[in-house]
C-alpha cells in the first residue's frame, strides 16, 4: 500500500450494468482509497477510456450491447490498460481461457470486494513498478533506415550488425530519435548525456556528438542525419523515403 499512497488516488474505471452491485462496490473502492468512475456500457468505456484514461478497468462480462469479452478487444486495440474481469458463474471454461490472454485477471461473481481491492492493488503495484524505466530510458526499439536502437538491451545495430557506443553516446542517439525533428538545445542534451547542466565554453557535447556521428558513418548508417545549429543545438533529420 506505500508505493501506491505516495501518488494520488489511482483512478479505475468500472464497467459494470448492474446498479446496485456497482455502486456497492463504488462505495467499497472509494472507501479502499481508489477513485471510481462508474458506467454501465462497453459502448461507454470505449467513448471514455481516450479522454479520461484510468490506471485500470474493472470490466464486467455480461453487458448490454457489446459484451466485456468485445470491449476487451477493442481497448486493447489502441491502449495497454490493465483489465480485470468480473465473471458470471458457471463461465464456459474456454471463453475464461481465452480471456486470460488479453486480461491482467479475472474474479468469478460472486466474490469479495476485499478480493477485488487486493487484485486490483497487485495489478498497480506491477505496472507502477515497470512504469519508470519505460518513461526514462524507453524499453522502446527506436530506429531509421538501417538503423536500430533495442531501449532495453540498451544496444545499437546497424544492418544486424552492433555499433560499439558509449552510455552517453547511446542517450544522445536515443534522444534525438524519440524527438527525431525537433531541435535539441545544446543545454538540454548535455543534461541528457552526462547528466549536468551546460557551463560557459562547454564543447562537450560538441565532442560528443561528433564521434557519435563518425560512429555511425562508419558503421554504414544510412537514412537520417544529425544536423548541427550552429552554437543552438542538435536536430536528427530522418529522409522520407
Ligand atoms: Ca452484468
Amino acid at each position: 500500500m506505500t508505493a501506491l499512497s505516495a501518488r494520488p488516488s489511482p483512478r479505475l474505471l468500472l464497467v459494470e450494468d448492474d446498479r446496485a452491485l456497482a455502486t456497492m462496490l463504488r462505495e467499497y473502492l472509494e472507501l479502499q482509497g481508489f477513485e471510481v468512475k462508474p458506467v454501465t456500457s462497453g459502448e461507454q468505456a470505449l467513448d471514455l477510456i481516450p479522454r479520461e484514461p484510468p490506471d485500470l478497468v474493472v470490466l464486467d462480462v455480461g453487458l448490454p450491447g457489446i459484451d466485456g469479452f468485445a470491449t476487451l478487444e477493442r481497448i486493447r486495440q489502441q491502449h495497454a490498460l490493465p483489465v480485470i474481469m468480473l465473471t458470471a458463474r458457471g463461465e464456459e471454461r474456454n471463453r475464461i481461457a481465452g480471456l486470460m490472454a488479453g486480461a491482467d485477471d479475472y474474479l468469478p461473481k460472486p466474490f469479495n470486494p476485499l478480493e477485488l481491492a487486493a487484485r486490483i492493488r497487485a495489478i498497480l503495484k506491477r505496472s507502477i513498478s515497470t512504469a519508470p524505466q519505460t518513461l526514462a530510458s524507453g524499453a522502446k526499439t527506436l530506429g531509421y533506415g538501417n538503423l536500430v536502437l533495442h531501449g532495453k538491451r540498451r544496444e545499437v545495430l546497424v544492418d544486424q550488425h552492433a555499433v560499439t557506443l558509449t552510455a552517453a553516446e547511446l542517450r544522445i542517439l536515443e534522444v534525438l530519435l524519440q524527438r527525431a525533428g525537433e531541435v535539441l538545445t545544446r543545454a538540454e542534451l548535455t543534461e541528457i548525456a552526462v547528466g549536468r547542466s551546460l557551463e560557459a565554453y562547454d564543447r562537450s557535447i560538441d565532442t560528443l556528438v561528433s564521434k557519435l556521428r563518425r560512429k555511425l558513418s562508419l558503421a554504414g548508417a544510412r537514412g537520417a542525419e544529425i544536423r548541427g545549429l550552429r552554437g543552438h543545438g542538435y536536430v536528427l533529420d530522418i529522409e522520407r523515403p
